[in-house]
């Protein structure tokens, strides 16, 4: 019996990490322009950060946590938590009023895997904590637009606000009458839904519930004078930049500590509609979980689903990172001289490949053309003899000897030379 990687997790190959270390990279790039500065947290927190951040009657920690029971410990569902917990916990804000922190890694959740979601997944997340003007709600919506921009990934951006604990109870009493008067014609996670988390039920992706809450009451139409004039702005500032938006008045956040600007960018080149990355504000958080009354607002986007849509643009395969120099050592001779020889060149920083098998010629020419080697060093018993290598250009196949003699750093630079 072979052992396999489990159900939802997933191997990265070589190919593949090339493109996912592209993304990172450009995410990097991105975010260090807006003045973000990288945090990295641990992969296990404790299940009570989860449960008081996103909150008991939601899928996520309802059904969905990967929790060791006995411990009281869970592996982490999304950042968010993770980052705020670390916020309070460093006293981040003492430093600095306005923290603009990101972070790229592994997340988990028990979900039914399926295409570009995996229980194992990969996010790219990025908040900025202790501001509250819809500028920044703006500036963080165009970083990530410029990421996918960058990236070639074409999105569709919505946006919609959920209200503050102001306007929020009043708008969700409405609701749930609402959805009580039509819950013969909800499915049965939404009868269940209107009690425990009436906003989910607008964003069911049931035809038959998407059909029955058309016509529900709208919190946009209720908000508060402060949301509602919040809202405007963020409308206001996304324009000026020349972001383009769609208004959703059914988007909702799964996580209960979300408020104001919620946004989602969606793609349909992954089948349904999905999202590549969403986010949103969450003004109470902080407090939520032990800190100063401060608010925040943030984005994860994913990387699987980002790497799935440039794979489906791009058909070219993207190639292994292709070496400098490839050593064929034939005989036994000159296997030593080699073997230093290419120690000598990866400290120079030349990426050196060798293989020691002693194989024919023509083989390890075309191993040097598997590892697409920009050049070939050829040394034999003969090439000893005469101190003199033959250096292949492996695109033109010209060829030029090399003077063996001399020490090996002279060796080396010698080659530094010739492949420039
Ligand atoms: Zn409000
Ligand atoms: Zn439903």
């Amino acid at each position: 019996m072979k052992i396999q990687a489990i159900n939802g997790f997933k191997d990265i190959l070589p190919e593949a990490a090339v493109r996912w270390r592209s993304i990172e990279q450009c995410a990097r790039d991105i975010f260090e322009r807006f003045g973000m500065r990288e945090i990295r947290l641990p992969i296990l927190e404790s299940t009570e950060l989860f449960v008081r951040s996103i909150g008991e009657s939601t899928d996520v920690v309802e059904k969905e946590m990967y929790t060791f029971t006995d411990k009281g410990l869970t592996m982490r569902p999304e950042a968010t938590a993770s980052i705020m917990r670390a916020f309070i916990e460093h006293g981040l804000h003492v430093q600095q009023p306005v923290q603009r922190l990101y972070t790229i890694g592994p997340m988990f959740r028990h979900e039914r895997p399926q295409k570009g979601r995996l229980r194992q997944f990969h996010q790219v997340d990025a908040e900025i904590i202790g501001a509250v003007e819809p500028q920044i709600d703006a500036e963080l919506i165009a970083m990530g637009q410029m990421l996918l921009d960058t990236l070639g990934i074409k999105v569709n951006l919505e946006i919609n606000s959920l209200g503050c604990p102001v306007c929020r109870p009043p708008y969700k009493q409405r609701l749930v009458t609402h959805l009580q008067e039509i819950s013969s014609e909800l499915c049965d996670d939404c009868r269940r839904r209107t009690l425990t988390n009436p906003l989910r039920v607008l964003d069911c992706k049931k035809p038959p519930c998407r059909a029955a809450v058309a016509d529900a009451p709208s919190l946009l139409d209720v908000l508060c004078p402060e949301c509602d004039q919040h809202f405007f702005g963020v409308r206001q500032s996304l324009e000026l930049l020349a972001i383009p938006f769609a208004i959703n008045r059914f988007m909702v956040r799964g996580l209960d500590y979300y408020t104001r600007t919620t946004f989602e960018f969606l793609t349909t080149d992954l089948g349904a509609q999905a999202a590549v990355g969403a986010g949103g504000r969450y003004d109470g958080l902080i407090e939520q979980l032990g800190g100063p009354k401060l608010s925040g607002i943030g984005f994860a986007m994913g990387v699987e689903r980002m790497a799935l849509l440039m794979e489906q643009q791009d058909k070219t395969q993207w190639p292994s990172e292709p070496m400098d120099l490839f050593v064929a050592a034939l005989g036994t001779e000159s296997l030593p001289l080699c073997t230093r020889l290419t120690h000598e060149l990866r400290l120079q920083g030349i990426k050196t490949a060798i293989d020691y098998s002693g194989r024919s010629l023509k083989a390890q020419l075309k191993q040097a053309s598997r590892v697409q080697a920009r050049f070939t060093l050829i040394i034999g018993d003969d090439e000893m003899e005469r101190q003199q290598g033959i250096l292949r250009n492996m695109a033109s196949q010209e060829q030029c000897p090399l003077d063996l003699n001399g020490a090996h750093h002279q060796l080396a630079e010698r080659l530094l030379e010739a492949l420039r």
